[in-house]
């Protein structure tokens, strides 16, 4: 009895993987050519964002015409080391003199060429000499 019980139980089993096993074939081969579809074309990736140029830098905003030049002695003047006539200055003392220069050659100096004085961007409503000179100084571009 127990033979024909064991017997039964593996046509079963046997039946069953049969059966398990076709349709487990059948996915995979149906996963791997697309069960006789076309396979869609994979959705277009999104164009990438181009990148946030930097802004440019604002121009120095012209400065209007002063009529009152800088006091070497205001407290700017004085923190920056700014002399009316830097040919008449000490220079040896001043690590940070480059030889040559003074406002009318500073990129920050908006005055005309040829003009005594004219606005510095650092010195807001009044004139600096051109003839003059702070630690400031930079070389015009
Ligand atoms: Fe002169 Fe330039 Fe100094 Fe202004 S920043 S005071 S233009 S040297």
């Amino acid at each position: 009895m127990a033979s024909k019980t064991n017997n039964s139980r593996r046509h079963f089993l046997g039946r069953a993987l049969t059966i398990v096993g076709g349709a487990a074939l059948g996915s995979l081969i149906t996963a791997c050519d697309g069960g006789g579809q076309p396979t869609p074309p994979p959705a277009p990736k999104p164009a990438p964002k181009p990148e946030a140029k930097p802004e440019p830098a604002p121009a120095p905003t012209p400065q209007p015409a002063a009529t009152t030049n800088v006091d070497p002695n205001d407290q700017l003047a004085k923190q920056l080391g700014y002399v009316e006539n830097i040919a008449e200055a000490d220079t040896s003392a001043i690590a940070a003199f480059k030889e040559g220069s003074n406002c009318a050659n500073c990129s920050l100096y908006q005055g005309k060429e040829g003009e005594e004085a004219g606005p510095c961007t650092i010195f807001q409503g009044k004139n600096v000499k051109a003839a003059g000179w702070c630690q400031s100084w930079a070389p015009k571009a």
